[in-house]
């Protein structure tokens, strides 16, 4: 989370690989905005006005000021529409909910959307529709019965949510807030929460995930990583004086930057992990984004194959290790989703209430 601009940018730069890659619709999972004001929401509206599909949304806790208000409410629906939303693509229903009324509940409000989501599963019946349910806030983040957090939804509503789900064989739920990857499945749902468009947790790269399914049931996604170059925080200026931290900063940024557009470019050439970039295509598709990618050191730079980090030839200048700053257990699920990213259609989830053992492989959703 930096400025407007930056944000606007990224969610341009998002809205624009959306549209290359056309999917039926596209959704955000919540927090459209960092300060819920009049300049944030049109500034949300003017790049949604790009998006050649159709774009839905669900508010986040960022979007109804933090502190939960019918005004804020009115707000959203003035300025952004609805904060719920349902709609049938290809045999799935996707319903859109309001998790802030689970965070911080207003008493009529709150079982009133309760009601709402148990009638729109309900109809899923009738329609024989597969249901998918978008939500900000996850039910949980590693375990149903973990205690209450910032990060998931207060243990009442969580269990009459999971009830609900289970209930009327929810397929998926796609959330947000974590600002990171998680993939659980528990008991047949998939839990998915997506990486940030803005500014992940973890250090891992910014996209959005792209989802498929063979009209029964969901297939899978992929990472999309965006690769706009985002300054660093202390870019270098020439010809003043400029430390070795600041430049290494700089080349970082544009790691960060190749190492995206070679996903990119390997997807829309359909290349696998391991594959050779041809920095001729490479440019290509990132046609005009690309600009002046030189090391600041001199360092010169090597793009390595696909699944690996694009390197600097100065010491000292290497892309941060992904999820390094996570636990070993988790490290051991997340790493290989990072790096098979490009593996058509993967979602490698974990199991729910089992705690992987270290160096175990992550379980693909496909098996
Ligand atoms: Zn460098």
């Amino acid at each position: 989370m930096t400025s407007i601009s930056a944000d606007m940018a990224s969610f341009f730069q998002a809205v624009k690989q959306v549209n290359l890659l056309a999917p039926a619709f596209a959704i955000v999972c919540g927090d459209l905005v960092h300060r819920p004001d009049d300049v944030s929401f049109a500034s949300f509206n003017a790049v949604r006005a790009t998006c050649r599909v159709r774009l839905y949304a669900v508010p986040g806790e960022r979007d109804v000021t933090l502190k939960l208000r019918n005004d804020a409410m009115d707000q959203f629906r003035s300025l952004i529409g609805s904060e719920t939303f349902s709609f049938t693509h290809n045999g799935f229903r996707f319903i859109g909910i309001h998790s802030d009324l689970f965070k911080m509940p207003i008493p009529v409000e709150t079982d009133n959307h309760l009601a709402w989501i148990e009638k729109e599963l309900l109809q899923t019946r009738w329609d024989a529709c597969k249901p998918v349910m978008v939500s900000h806030h996850p039910l949980f983040v590693e375990r149903l019965d973990e205690p209450e957090s910032w990060l998931n939804i207060p243990t009442a509503h969580r269990s009459q949510l999971w009830g609900l789900y289970r209930q009327y064989r929810v397929q998926a739920v796609l959330s947000g807030h974590l600002r990171r990857y998680a993939g659980i499945r528990l008991q047949d749902i998939l839990m998915v929460t997506a990486e940030s468009v803005t500014a992940t947790m973890d250090q891992s790269p910014t996209g959005f995930r792209l989802w498929f399914s063979d009209g029964s049931r969901l297939t899978g996604c992929r990472f999309i990583p965006l690769y706009r170059r985002i300054p660093p925080e202390n870019p270098v200026t020439p010809g003043t004086d400029i430390t070795t931290q600041e430049t290494a900063e700089t080349c970082i940024a544009n790691l960060r930057f190749l190492d995206a557009a070679k996903e990119w470019t390997g997807m829309l050439q359909g290349l696998s992990n391991n594959s050779e970039i041809n920095p001729e295509r490479l440019r290509d598709h990132v046609a005009g984004d690309i600009g002046q990618i030189t090391c600041p050191d001199g360092g010169i730079y090597t793009l390595n194959p696909l699944g690996s980090d694009p390197a600097c030839s100065v010491p000292g200048h290497v892309l941060p290790s992904v999820y390094a700053a996570q636990e070993p257990e988790r490290r051991a699920v997340m790493q290989p989703m990072y790096r098979n990213r490009l593996l058509p259609a993967g979602l490698p989830v974990v199991e729910s209430n089992t705690r992987p053992e270290s160096g175990a492989q992550s379980r693909n959703a496909l098996d």
